[in-house]
């Protein structure tokens, strides 16, 4: 696994994608290589510093996503490209994969590191069912990324809000 930065690395915002209501993708212009699971330190500076988990990673960029909820969260999400922020990491560990088929199932922007961790599976011939939940529609992030990577009736979306037809929570969609 890549060692981690011990020090920020001060990187460019590449550019902001809104993924949900009040959730924004942040694409960083950095070389850090991350593996499905892993997260960076983020430092804004004379704010503070907060883990978030790297929901892209190409060698050139790596994408975060945020959720707009408080000071930190909201000062991110209104930068725009162009500006510098500082990044440490990648910290944490990663998922092992096994066996010829894999279901994933995770909530909001838990479910970054688990569409990583689809794409990794798809390059082993991993075949992936993936239970996507969110509290309501508005705030589901990534459908069209899976539904691209797996197809769409390999996909199976859940809210616990009042305006969805499958209104349950994720993990009881697994029984
Ligand atoms: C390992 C790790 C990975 C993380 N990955 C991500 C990530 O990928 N994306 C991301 O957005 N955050 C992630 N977080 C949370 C993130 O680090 C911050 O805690 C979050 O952005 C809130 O910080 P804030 O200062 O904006 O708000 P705070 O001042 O800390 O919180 C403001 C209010 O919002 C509430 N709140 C905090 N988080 C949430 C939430 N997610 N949903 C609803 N209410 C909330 C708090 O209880 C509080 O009432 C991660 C945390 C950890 C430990």
């Amino acid at each position: 696994m890549e060692r981690p930065l011990e020090r920020p690395q001060i990187v460019q915002i590449a550019k902001s994608v809104n993924e949900a209501e009040g959730i924004k993708t942040i694409f960083l212009k950095s070389d850090i290589k991350a593996k499905p699971g892993q997260f960076v330190m983020v430092w804004l500076p004379r704010v503070d510093e907060k883990p978030f988990a790297i929901s892209y990673s190409n060698g050139s960029e790596v994408g975060i996503t945020v959720a707009a909820v408080g000071p930190f969260s909201n000062k991110l999400c209104s930068m725009k490209p162009g500006e510098k922020i500082g990044i440490r990491g990648p910290y944490g560990t990663t998922f092992q994969l096994e066996g010829k088929k894999a279901v994933m199932v995770g909530g909001g922007y838990g479910s970054a590191s688990l569409t990583m961790l689809t794409e990794e599976a798809l390059q082993q011939r991993i075949k992936v069912k993936f239970v996507l939940g969110a509290r309501t529609k508005n705030k589901l992030v990534y459908v069209e990324r899976i539904k691209k990577l797996i197809g769409s009736d390999n996909l199976i979306v859940t809210t616990d809000g009042k305006k969805k037809s499958t209104r349950c929570l994720c993990a009881g969609r697994t029984r």
